[in-house]
């Protein structure tokens, strides 16, 4: 039988912490497309700065949604966010159901 490993407080506010910053970093990233396209739109070339402004958050979207996809739950240590190709922003573990927030319920 595998023996099932107990973390200390301290790794599982530290791990939930590290994916908590990752998921206001994913949804403000999101939140930042309206308010950017309206400034590139006020811009003297307009066209060019909403391509521009489009490319550059496209890749800041990529680099959120990876930095998402690939944190470990510092529970059972799987991908937070992950079950095989499924990607979804839920606040619970997807293998063990920890909560985003459990290292604060006490
Ligand atoms: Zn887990």
């Amino acid at each position: 039988m595998e023996e099932i490993e107990e973390i200390s407080p301290q790794e599982l506010e530290a791990g939930l912490k590290k994916i908590r910053r990752r998921r206001w970093f994913f949804w403000l990233t999101i939140l930042a497309y309206l308010p950017a396209m309206l400034f590139a739109l006020q811009s003297p070339q307009s066209g060019q700065a909403v391509v521009i402004t489009f490319v550059v958050w496209v890749l800041v979207l990529i680099v959120a949604v990876a930095l998402m996809a690939l944190v470990r739950c510092p529970n059972c240590g799987n991908c937070f966010h992950m079950n095989g190709f499924l990607f979804r922003p839920v606040r619970q573990c997807y293998h063990c159901r920890l909560h985003i927030t459990a290292d604060k319920k006490k």
